[in-house]
């Protein structure tokens, strides 16, 4: 049985495709001119060809210019994060022969998601085009991943990071075990009934003036979410049903509407997103719950 492990992503920059790579917004000062020049530099070689196989399996744009490339701060490594787990910067080094790569490299190609709600590859906002480990500062080690994000697949996220009302997102990964930091433990446990009774009761407070963590052994990254949406859920769903309306009336034959498109044609289609986007103000909260269902 294997751990699975979330863990807070804050986003350091968003950079937009316009020809060229220039960087928009910086939540934060955490990201260095050298970072931004290899994202940068990163993001110009991004590779067509995979971008183009992916879009397939994710059900993707495979045209660069939909993309903008949040650039999120993954993992940091020897620091144990909020939920008392530690990814150490061997772990991190360490050759996956499963993976054929480094660990931290195992965030490549993987998914960008919502609420950490991956079952359906289908429903991916986007992936992770790259990952940089970067090592110029000893006493803080990290993983940068560059993100390559749909905004046709998810504009209210979109303009949510542009924005930076969404500025986190939060990684998912499994380990194969944890071992308890505790100098006078260090047991392995595989499941949760082998947790020694340290990792059971004390993460996160001290024994012996020791700060108690779980060092994670055997990790894969499997995804990225966007959680704990700060925009007002309503203001999300009015943002996709004006995006709804403006394709419709498009006539684009992408479809806005993914349930109710298989129940009515798109002229009928387009009549009710016009009808929603015009009304979203004076919707009662069932219509938009039900806006949200058909969306
Ligand atoms: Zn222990």
């Amino acid at each position: 049985m294997a751990f699975y492990k979330t863990a807070k992503a804050p986003i350091v920059g968003v950079y937009q495709s316009s020809g060229k790579f220039s960087k928009l917004a910086s939540q934060n000062d955490d990201i260095t001119e050298q970072d931004s020049g290899n994202i940068k530099h990163a993001l110009n070689i991004l590779s067509k060809d995979v971008l183009k196989a992916v879009s397939r399996v994710y059900d993707l744009s495979d045209d660069i210019n939909d993309y903008i490339f949040p650039v999120p701060r993954a993992v940091t490594a020897d620091t144990p994060n909020n939920n008392g787990d530690n990814f150490s910067h061997e772990e991190l080094m360490r050759f996956s022969a499963a993976h054929r790569c480094l660990v931290f490299q195992t965030f490549r190609n993987d998914p960008l998601h919502i609420e950490h709600a991956a079952d359906d590859p289908k429903t991916a906002r986007g992936y992770i085009a790259d990952a940089h480990y970067v090592t110029s500062s000893r006493d803080d080690k990290h993983v940068l991943t560059v993100v390559a994000m749909d905004t046709t697949k998810d504009p209210p996220l979109a303009e949510g990071l542009l924005n930076g009302d969404v500025s986190t997102f939060s990684m998912g990964c499994i380990c194969e075990a944890v071992r308890c930091s505790y100098s006078k433990c260090g047991k392995r446990a595989t499941s949760d009934k082998d947790l020694c009774e340290h990792l059971m009761w004390h993460k996160m407070s001290r024994i012996d003036g020791e700060l108690i963590f779980e060092n994670c052994e055997g990790v894969e990254y499997q995804e990225l979410s966007a959680v704990g949406n700060p925009a007002d859920p309503k203001a999300r769903t009015q943002a996709l049903l004006k995006y709804a309306a403006k394709h419709a009336s498009n006539n684009d034959v992408k479809t806005a509407f993914s349930v109710l498109s298989t129940l009515i044609s798109p002229e009928d289609q387009h009549e009710v997103a016009k009808f929603f986007a015009a009304n979203v103000g004076k919707l009662p909260e069932a219509m938009l719950r039900l806006a949200d269902q058909i969306l």
